[in-house]
């Protein structure tokens, strides 16, 4: 007999943030189902749900050990699986909920980002031929030692993808609360334009710069096994947006979207001695301490001391200022100082490669709104810069309008 088709459907926090909307899913996997495929469905935590145990957790110490926080965390996915089961079960069909650990799903130990390793399979499609229909925790694992894990925020993103990888899926669509993958955070601009297609280069750089819609990592993963994404509304049938390889509509497009990221936080180690080899000291503490750096600046000043200033993501702050402190009477420097009031603005494109001028009408179009570039990088694809946040959301409507993405390409 052919093999039924796999469908992985992922639901983010958004689509079952209440009951109404808990049996909306219900109701979509079951039709899915209906058309004669095997479902896999991963589910994220109810709404906010994870922010309130992050913020239940700081109520209690600003430094909670990260193995106890994803205890903490993975809490939130095991209610949303449970109660989906039970809507399912409510429709009439059979549906099972497992956890990361019941599945298998294998990690490194890096608590609260922990890279999937291996999945397993056994389970599952087990499970598949009893019900049709198997729920999975998104955004978590399990170690070798049993120690649960978390897959670092939209980490139910990597669940779908991973699964989808593992499982050989025919189709993985990702459900969330807008229509598919925009120009621009629609939430911001009005007038931003979902896009058919993107490849996944655009989408990768798009997420790693703040494009809140898929995890960054997740992105990487579907492109390393060429697995297309399709990234669409739970609460319409219409057509999103498909991840792919290759998109050909792309030609002459120079920037394909700005990106908006007010998760990261400044911080300035000041007056570093100017000796050779304390750069490489600061990064590789940092680094042993599974804080990932994005932007970096150094300035040299005429004292012979220089200012090192970069940028980490704000759930990181408290730990990266207790190993900066340290560091700072290590290698003499004068003291550290942290600025979380900042946001990046990227815009991406890979028609880049091939133009000229984007900087500067980046710039140009920043200085016109008065707004202070205090940070910038670049890479082959995309510009960023680090401004203050009051002006974030100003800056990416300019830019937005000025590189014309509001318009039909
Ligand atoms: P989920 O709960 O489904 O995982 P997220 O909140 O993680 O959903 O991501 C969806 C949100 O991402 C949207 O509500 C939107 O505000 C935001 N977003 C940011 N940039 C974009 C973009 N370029 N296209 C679509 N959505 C975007
Ligand atoms: N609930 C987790 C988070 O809020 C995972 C996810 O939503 O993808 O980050
Ligand atoms: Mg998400």
């Amino acid at each position: 007999m052919a093999r039924k088709k796999l469908v992985v459907q992922k639901f983010g926090g958004s689509s079952v943030a209440n009951v109404e909307r808990i049996l909306n899913v219900a109701r979509r996997v079951v039709e899915t189902k209906k058309k004669g495929n095997n479902v896999v469905v991963v589910v994220s935590a109810l709404g906010d749900t994870t922010d309130e145990l992050i913020e239940l957790a700081a109520k209690i110490t600003d430094s909670p050990s990260e193995r106890e926080l994803d205890m903490l965390m993975s809490t939130g996915e095991q209610i949303s699986i449970s109660l989906l089961a039970m809507a399912i079960h409510k429709l009439g069909i059979g549906a099972i909920s497992l956890t990361g650990q019941q599945v298998g799903i294998a990690t490194d130990k890096v608590h609260t980002k922990a890279r999937i390793e291996k999945i397993e399979t056994k389970r599952i499609e087990k499970e598949l031929q009893k019900h049709g229909i198997v729920i999975v925790a998104g955004f978590q694992g399990i170690t070798p030692e049993n120690e649960i894990t978390t897959l670092g925020r939209g980490g139910s993103d990597m669940s779908a993808v991973g699964l989808a990888i593992a499982l050989k899926a025919d189709v993985c669509e990702i459900f969330t609360d807008v229509e598919g993958i925009y120009t621009t955070d629609p939430r911001i601009v009005k007038n931003a334009r979902k896009l058919k297609q993107i490849c996944y280069e655009e989408m990768l750089e798009m997420a790693s710069m703040g494009a809140q819609v898929m995890q960054a990592r997740s992105i990487e993963a579907a492109s390393k096994f060429n697995i297309p994404l399709h990234v669409r509304s739970s609460f319409s049938e219409k057509e999103g947006t498909i991840i792919s390889k290759e998109v050909k509509s792309m030609e002459g497009v120079v920037v394909r979207g700005v990106t908006l990221n007010k998760s990261e936080a400044k911080i300035t180690i000041c007056k570093v001695p100017n000796k050779p080899g304390l750069a490489a000291k600061i990064f590789e503490t940092l680094g042993k301490a599974n804080i990932n750096v994005d932007m970096i600046i150094q300035n040299i000043s005429e004292t012979g001391a220089t200012d090192i200033s970069f940028t980490v993501i704000k759930d990181d702050l408290n730990k990266t200022l207790k190993v900066a402190k340290d560091l700072c009477e290590k290698i003499k420097a004068a003291g550290v100082i942290s600025d979380a009031d900042v946001a990046k603005i990227s815009v991406v494109g890979i028609g880049m490669r091939s133009h000229s001028g984007v900087a500067a009408k980046m710039f140009k179009t920043l200085a016109d709104e008065k707004i202070n570039i205090e940070m910038i990088s670049t890479s082959e694809i995309k510009i960023s810069c680090v401004v203050g946040k009051a002006g974030a959301e100003k800056a990416v409507k300019a830019l937005h309008k000025a590189f014309g993405l509001h318009k039909a390409s």
